[in-house]
């Protein structure tokens, strides 16, 4: 798409507009024009003397044009709205063309219930779902959600001590790749046999992070083991790695200890013993789906038996705290077979069920092989994620986190729900930017917070396993990086 831009309001970028078309069309490529040769063009101005903003929008597809010009006196306490009209004005084009408004209006970011905790400080939840309605164009129902999600994340980031962290493990490797997944380090034999060495480099992280954390007077409340698929190591290695972890910190004050057990080909009766005796209070078992058929279509290598299987042995061992992950839009699978999904889900009564909404991601299978039949703008996972949210409140589950990725079909969310002390700290102080997460292993980064949440450093690891193992890629955990960030905001 050739997109045309003039702003003189100093309030909207180019990425924004093009995360506005991507709502539509996750596929676009764009480019950039100052003449008349245009798809999408805005003029966004502010008149000093009147207090007002004008935008102008005219969007050209699908051999459809749509040209709309929006006014707004001046909200000294709303900075952000001259972007949001600017967001407004394509949305009323886009509506006009495609015939429909996404679920999550022109909120674009990754974290909307972000925009609603914020908003709660000073409003009451009536209040604050009316304004994601009116400023977002938020459908009622994801509002509604949107504002259950932010009064459960504000009740439970109370607990969090100051000066606290989070630490995330990294074990980027998968015996196969699901047809939807863009991961990088699915099996080959190759990458596969880098696990010894990898873990041998993964301990030392670790050792520093803790190191690190100790002597800075860090409290880790929380550590999170994910992957890839960490149930992928055998016995003796996930032994090692958890005693390591163990031993390094003050792992009898953690508030949660997560292993992402990840798919129920990869478990055994022998590896969650292993794991429960490492004081591992909550594990993650996914089966995505429930239907067999579609399962085999998105290259999981696991039935639902096999998932029911999995959680009884994990059952068995003592675990009480167990999340289910599901997809909703996965390419082939009807309304009613997701609904069946969250239904059995349900039934099985996990801690934990998080929702996803499938999304096209860039390197996957899908993506690559498929994106023709991919239905983008999908208004059947609209159907399939307002049916999951309520099917789960109804059952006694509470959303407690969500996010946005990128190129999900119909720009839908991700949400955590759970029953009452079943919620995943870790994913509420990781998306809600609450504290420092240290990341151990390849393919991850550690997110420095600031003590008054205001400023956010990265410090990036290698994607790849055997790039993480190259010495002169990668010297280890930014302990230089990390003194200096605390010395700065502590
Ligand atoms: S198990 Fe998870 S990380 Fe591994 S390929 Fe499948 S979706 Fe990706």
């Amino acid at each position: 798409m050739i997109i045309r831009f003039e702003d003189k309001t100093g309030s909207v970028n180019i990425n924004y507009l093009q995360s506005l078309v991507l709502m539509y069309l996750p596929c676009e490529k764009f480019a950039y024009a100052s003449g008349d040769d245009k798809e999408f063009s805005v003029f966004a101005d502010y008149d000093e003397n009147k207090g007002e903003y004008t935008v102008k929008a005219s969007l050209k597809c699908n051999n459809k044009t749509s040209e709309k010009t929006l006014c707004q006196k001046k909200d000294e306490n709303n900075s952000s709205q001259g972007k949001n009209l600017v967001g407004k004005a394509f949305l009323e084009c886009a509506k006009e063309i495609f015939g429909y408004l996404p679920q999550w209006g022109i909120m674009t970011g990754i974290r909307p219930a972000k925009v609603a905790v914020n908003y709660l400080d000073d409003h009451t939840e009536k209040e604050t779902l009316k304004f994601l309605e009116k400023e977002y164009l938020v459908s009622p129902k994801r509002a509604e959600m949107c504002v259950a999600t932010a009064v459960n994340e504000r009740k439970l980031v109370k607990f969090s001590q100051d000066k606290s962290a989070s630490v995330y493990v990294s074990v980027p490797f998968c015996p196969s790749k699901c047809r939807y997944c863009s991961f990088v380090s699915s099996a080959t034999k190759k990458l596969i046999s880098l696990i010894p060495e990898y873990l041998e480099k993964l301990y030392k992280d670790i050792e520093k992070i803790a190191e690190f954390s100790q002597k800075n007077g860090i409290k880790i409340e929380t550590v999170y083991i994910g992957g890839g698929t960490p149930a992928i190591l055998d016995e003796r290695q996930i032994s090692k790695l958890l005693y390591t972890i163990n031993n390094s910190f003050d792992s009898d004050n953690f508030k949660e200890f997560t292993f992402e057990a990840g798919r129920p080909d990869c478990t055994t009766k022998d590896k969650f013993k292993v794991i429960k005796d490492a004081h591992v209070s909550r594990l993650s078992i996914n089966t995505q789906t429930t239907n067999d058929e579609i399962l085999c279509s998105v290259g999981r290598k696991h039935t639902y038996a096999d998932y029911l299987r999995c959680m009884d042995e994990a059952k068995n061992a003592g675990f009480d705290n167990i999340n289910t992950d599901l997809i909703a839009g996965l390419p082939g699978e009807s309304e009613r077979s997701f609904k069946k999904s969250v239904d059995d889900i349900i039934g099985v009564a996990p801690g934990g069920i998080t929702v996803h909404t499938f999304a096209l991601k860039k390197s996957s299978a899908f993506k690559t092989e498929d994106a023709e039949k991919i239905d983008a703008n999908s208004k059947i996972a609209a159907r399939m994620i307002n049916y999951s949210s309520k099917a789960l409140i109804n059952n006694g589950y509470q959303p407690y986190y969500m996010y946005k990725q990128k190129n999900t079909v119909g720009n839908l969310d991700n949400t955590g729900y759970s029953k009452p002390g079943f919620e995943c700290l870790y994913n509420i102080y990781m998306m809600g930017e609450y504290h420092t997460v240290f990341s151990a292993g390849a393919d991850g980064s550690t997110k420095f917070v600031s003590h008054d949440r205001n400023t956010i450093k990265r410090s990036f690891s290698p994607k790849y396993p055997y790039e993480y193992l190259d010495s002169s890629k990668y010297a280890g955990f930014d302990e230089k990086g990390a003194y200096e960030f605390y010395e700065k905001y502590y």
